[in-house]
């Protein structure tokens, strides 16, 4: 296997959940990974476990000195560029609009918001004068619709997708691509923290292939954006939900109910 031959990548947020399965998926690819995370003892131990193809680097996307620091040590152990960057990492919080604190909406937009913009910041100057480049920025199904109660975290969500087409059109030019993925409900720390088996019960019954994702059934479409395979694609938004977004339907849940 071997898709990501001679690819140097960094992912954000690669500690447990999608980032995880996707650095392991790159790696099984032949490409060499940057495990970057606040979350330093799963980081280490994913590295560990992926030998010599990853190394951990303990990173925060909120602050643009770390972004300085995990590329300049990236390349230092690629010994080479970055050519591959998925801005994975990203926080959930639930609030009402009238009542969620300021301070909420603020982490939101430092982490998942500024977060992506410093991650494209950063690599893009190299990857311009490499003329190769693949960005990959993870959006979300909320960066396609609206959910109650995700006012602030959809609004981050819509801008990533957003700052994406932008991106790609003023990065295209220099070889380099920018797309963006917007997995549907997926099995993670992230939502167990929300309601946990209930809460993915519940997800199943509204989603056409009547189950939630794992991070499993979504690192392939990472593979595939990272991998020259996709290379006259760029500015795209590529939805791994379940087909959760194929649907305007009123009615809660796949059964047809009361119209069937
Ligand atoms: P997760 O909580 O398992 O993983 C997120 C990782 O991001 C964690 O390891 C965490 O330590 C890291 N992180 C948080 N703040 C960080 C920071 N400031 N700097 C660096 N790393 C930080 O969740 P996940 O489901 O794997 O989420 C990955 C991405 O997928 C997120 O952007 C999330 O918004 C998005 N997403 C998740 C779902 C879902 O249902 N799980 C659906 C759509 C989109």
């Amino acid at each position: 296997m071997s898709r990501l031959k001679d690819k140097h990548a960094i992912i954000t947020g690669a500690a447990q959940g999608q980032g995880a399965a996707i650095a392991r998926a790159f790696v099984a690819e032949g490409a060499r990974v940057v495990v970057a995370d606040v979350a330093d003892d799963l980081g280490d131990a994913l590295a560990d476990d992926l030998d010599d193809a990853a190394c951990f680097i303990h990173h925060d996307v909120s602050d643009p000195t770390s972004w300085d620091d995990v590329v300049g040590e990236a390349e230092q152990w690629f010994g080479t560029a970055v050519d591959v960057l998925v801005n994975n990492a990203g926080i959930l919080r639930f609030g009402e609009v009238d009542t969620m604190p300021l301070q909420e909406l603020d982490l939101l937009i430092n982490i998942n918001l500024r977060g992506c913009f410093l991650g494209m910041r950063a690599v893009a100057p190299a990857m311009k004068k490499s003329r190769r480049g693949s960005i990959i920025n993870c959006s979300s199904v909320e960066g396609l619709a609206g959910m109650a109660h995700l006012t602030a975290y959809t609004g981050t969500k819509f801008a990533i997708r957003g700052m994406t087409k932008a991106a790609a059109v003023e990065l295209g030019a220099h070889g380099v691509r920018v797309n963006s993925v917007h997995p549907g409900m997926i099995d993670t720390s992230m939502t167990q923290a929300h309601g946990g088996d209930a809460a993915m019960q519940w997800g199943a019954t509204r989603v056409p292939l009547e189950r939630v994702g794992t991070p499993e059934d979504v690192a392939p479409l990472y593979v595939h954006l990272a991998s020259d395979e996709s290379g006259y694609t760029t500015g795209g938004e590529f939805a791994v939900d379940g087909g959760v977004t194929a649907t305007h339907s009123f009615y809660p849940g796949n059964d047809g109910g009361a119209v069937r």
